[in-house]
């Protein structure tokens, strides 16, 4: 069985529509980069900054955030490398940021609410994705999206970190801007928000516990937490449509996009990207190979 998935590491992945499907991998840490390399990824489809800040004693700077950046825009390049904008709230404590007490943290402060309203913190990191992004093919994208408002003000503040970058003589390129589809909300302006983004990434590990309204974390709701739910099912394919008609990618970068069981249904509603931990790279690989070949 092992031999048999090797033979996938250099697999092109081509539909009979002549959709190019991308296997990415889901990293945490610069350490994963040559797993994932020899397990075939094509770039990286969910880079998590989160790791980075709640492993360092303090806030990382922009030049430690540039550098850890550059490092995976160059890894991967010239295949891109999709990274997430901090993503932490009450569940996961970072030394430096001031987190209220909440009843119920899922749906408190936390990704992009947080950094909207912490620029001091938002703006070194926006600042050194803009600068690494020379050095291959950055793209960034935005957690916890429920309102078309948190998009623009990000691009805004994005706009701002550039003008700044230019007035201090500091190079920078231009990021492509991705939404993270992981609330109910957002499936629900999906047309809205592709309009305006480069590219959707649904996170279903997050958009099944808001559309089953069951706390991902707590084990006796566990059975309500399954992806292949009709609701969440149809919200994922909700979210595909409005991308697709919109011209823009859609990929997953929850846990499903590693179900060989659900690949199939997944390509068919015009999916191009599965990204997910190295480990389930090459079977996954081989899921997309298999349904090519069916055409
Ligand atoms: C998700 O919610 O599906 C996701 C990919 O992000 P995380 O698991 O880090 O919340
Ligand atoms: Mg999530």
């Amino acid at each position: 069985e092992r031999k048999a998935l090797t033979a996938y590491v250099d697999h092109k992945l081509v539909l009979a529509d002549g959709r190019a499907i991308t296997i990415a991998a889901n990293l945490g840490a610069l350490s994963e980069i040559d797993n994932a390399r020899a397990a075939g990824a094509m770039g990286v489809g969910l880079f998590r900054t989160e790791l980075m800040f709640m492993a360092h004693p303090m806030l990382p700077s922009e030049e430690e955030q540039y550098e850890t950046y550059a490092a995976l825009a160059t890894a991967f390049a010239p295949e891109d490398v999709i990274v997430r904008t901090l993503d932490i709230g009450g569940d996961k404590p970072v030394t430096g940021i001031d987190f209220p007490d909440e009843e119920n943290p899922f749906l408190g402060w936390r990704g992009i609410r947080m950094c909207l309203d912490r620029p001091a913190i938002f703006k070194p990191q926006l600042r050194a994705l803009l600068r690494a992004n020379r050095e291959g093919n950055l793209k960034v994208m935005l957690p916890m999206v429920s309102t078309l408002d948190e998009l623009r003000r990000t691009r805004t503040l994005i706009e701002a970190c550039e003008a700044e970058l230019e007035r201090e003589g500091k190079a920078f390129r231009r990021f492509a801007l991705g939404v993270m589809i992981e609330t109910p909300a957002a499936v629900l302006i999906a047309p809205e928000l592709a309009a305006e983004s480069a590219f959707f990434s649904i996170g279903t590990n997050d958009l099944t516990q808001y559309i089953m309204a069951a706390d991902r974390l707590n084990m006796s709701v566990a059975g309500l937490g399954n992806v292949s739910n009709p609701a969440v099912m149809r919200a994922i394919e909700l979210t595909t449509k409005a991308g697709v008609e919109a011209g823009i990618m859609v990929g997953i970068c929850g846990e499903a996009a590693a179900d060989t069981v659900l690949i199939p249904r997944f390509l068919k509603m015009g999916i191009s990207e599965l990204s997910m931990s190295p480990a389930s790279v090459l079977a996954a690989k081989k899921a997309v190979a298999e349904y090519a070949a069916k055409g």
